[in-house]
């Protein structure tokens, strides 16, 4: 089996991004728009979550999974998920996989790139 072939259709993944204001933030944001765009789940709406909108939560409870990518130890999209009362089922932290959290954007590619191959994995 290819270990890179996800064996979940899109729609039974969704993937929640914290998208926070510093690189690890960022990367977490961009990994998940590529595990989407490369058919291992779909980025889906934090903000949604933490403001109830109706649409978005009852879409997020019929998930089979709920992958959470926090930039950082604070963990903001996990503590999200909490208060809206869902329990999730993968977490990954961007700086526990051995990138510095800096404030700016200094984006790296190959970061990105590892970081998507590790929550595939
Ligand atoms: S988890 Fe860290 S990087 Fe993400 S929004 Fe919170 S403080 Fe910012």
């Amino acid at each position: 089996m290819n270990k890179d072939k996800c064996l979940c259709r899109p729609t039974e993944v969704l993937i929640f991004p914290c998208t926070g204001g510093s690189n690890v933030g960022q990367i977490a944001n961009e990994a998940a728009k590529q595990l989407t765009n490369q058919g291992c789940g779909k980025m889906y709406c934090l903000a949604g979550i933490g403001g109830h909108i109706r649409g978005i939560v009852e879409s997020t409870k019929a998930a089979k999974k709920i992958v959470v990518i926090d930039g950082c130890p604070v963990s903001c999209a996990r503590k999200t998920f909490e208060h809206a009362g869902f329990s999730i089922d993968k977490h990954i932290v961007i700086t526990e996989l051995g990138i510095k959290k800096e404030n700016g954007f200094p984006l790296d590619g190959g970061q990105i790139e590892n970081v998507v191959t590790k929550i595939k994995s």
